[in-house]
């Protein structure tokens, strides 16, 4: 009964919202949306399993947002935005710009079809030195490997080499059955306040004490992929640093330079031509991280969910997030798109 009266609740807000919301009206002030988007997914494909929901769209509920957004705004790449504004160009009332992070595989197979198809432009962030590597970001490897304990040796959980991930209070009670979706992002959002480094650590200690290796196949793209979707004129490239480091005051000035010089560096070597748009991972900057990034790009976007006008700082752009439980129909999209939901 409570469920059903929160779906009614919800469904309310979600109709106000999309049909009320700062997209409707525009404030006379060029404004600008830039829409985050992870993997593309079908909902049966293996590599799903091992994925938080926050992180997939499928390519039907995609699909329908290009659609939708082809008819109601003008869409512009997020280099091209900037670049009007720089040069005070006259901007159209309400753009949208489309991103994507990490560099995922399926960007290639299920997005790249339908924005060439469509002819609309987007940008993706790749961490350029995981470009065409079997590597895993810590996420998608711990999924990994606690599927793994949980299915071959679900008594190794006593361990205390594991003690860093059965201590964290979670919906989850470590036992055969590997974590659902919702418990992996529980796990992995307490998880979060080690750092980088240190969770990388840890994994790597368990999966040498259990001797439990990742084998994958590449899940990221490669840079023949890139090359050809850049090629189209449809997509480019920005940078997301080199290993998906966060930028946070933990981290060291010395590893926060060259995350973010080398992974420029990197991109334009390989696909020659130049990126000026930066994305922080995690969302996570320092004051540090964004006078470098001011220095050595033209703009950076965050995960802070909202629109942009031409007064907002241009390293600190918006974003809204985009996956597949709050996005799969026209009108939870466009609740979305007002950014209040
Ligand atoms: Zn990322």
């Amino acid at each position: 009964m409570l469920k059903i009266l929160k779906h009614i609740i919800k469904r309310g807000l979600q109709h106000i919202a999309a049909n009320f919301g700062r997209h409707q009206h525009a404030t006379g002030e060029p404004e600008l949306a830039i829409l985050m988007y992870h993997r593309i997914l079908p909902k049966h494909d293996t590599r799903t399993q091992l994925e938080e929901p926050g992180m997939m769209v499928t390519p039907e509920t995609f699909t329908m947002h290009m659609q939708l957004l082809k008819q109601q705004f003008t869409i512009i790449s997020l280099s091209q935005w900037i670049k009007n504004k720089n040069s005070d160009e006259k901007l159209p009332a309400r753009c949208i710009a489309i991103t994507f992070d990490d560099g995922w595989a399926d960007n290639y197979e299920f997005a790249f079809p339908v924005l060439k198809k469509l002819a609309i432009p987007a940008t993706i962030f790749l961490v350029s030195d995981m470009i065409g590597t079997t590597q895993q970001f810590w996420p998608e490897r711990l999924a990994q490997l606690l599927a793994s304990i949980a299915t071959s040796c679900p008594d190794k959980w006593q361990l205390p080499a594991l003690q860093w991930i059965t201590g964290v209070k979670t919906s989850y009670i470590f036992n055969h059955l590997p974590p659902d979706q919702e418990q992996l992002s529980e796990i992995i959002a307490q998880l979060k306040k080690l750092t980088d480094e240190d969770i990388h650590t840890r994994i790597n200690n368990i999966e040498e004490t259990l001797q439990l290796k990742n084998k994958t196949p590449p899940d990221l793209l490669n840079w023949q992929q890139m090359l050809e979707m850049c090629a189209s004129g449809f997509i480019e490239a920005g940078s997301h640093t080199c290993h998906h480091i966060r930028l946070n005051n933990k981290q060291p000035e010395d590893i926060q330079l060259t995350e973010i010089l080398q992974s420029k560096n990197q991109i334009e070597q390989h696909l020659a031509q130049p990126v000026t748009t930066f994305c922080y991972p995690n969302g996570d900057f320092s004051d540090y991280a964004i006078k470098l990034v001011e220095q050595h790009y033209d703009c950076a976007v965050t995960t802070n969910a909202d629109w942009n006008t031409i007064k907002t700082n241009p390293y600190l752009l918006h974003r809204i997030g985009l996956h597949e439980d709050i996005s799969a129909d026209k009108t939870a999209f466009l609740a979305r798109l007002s950014s209040w939901m």
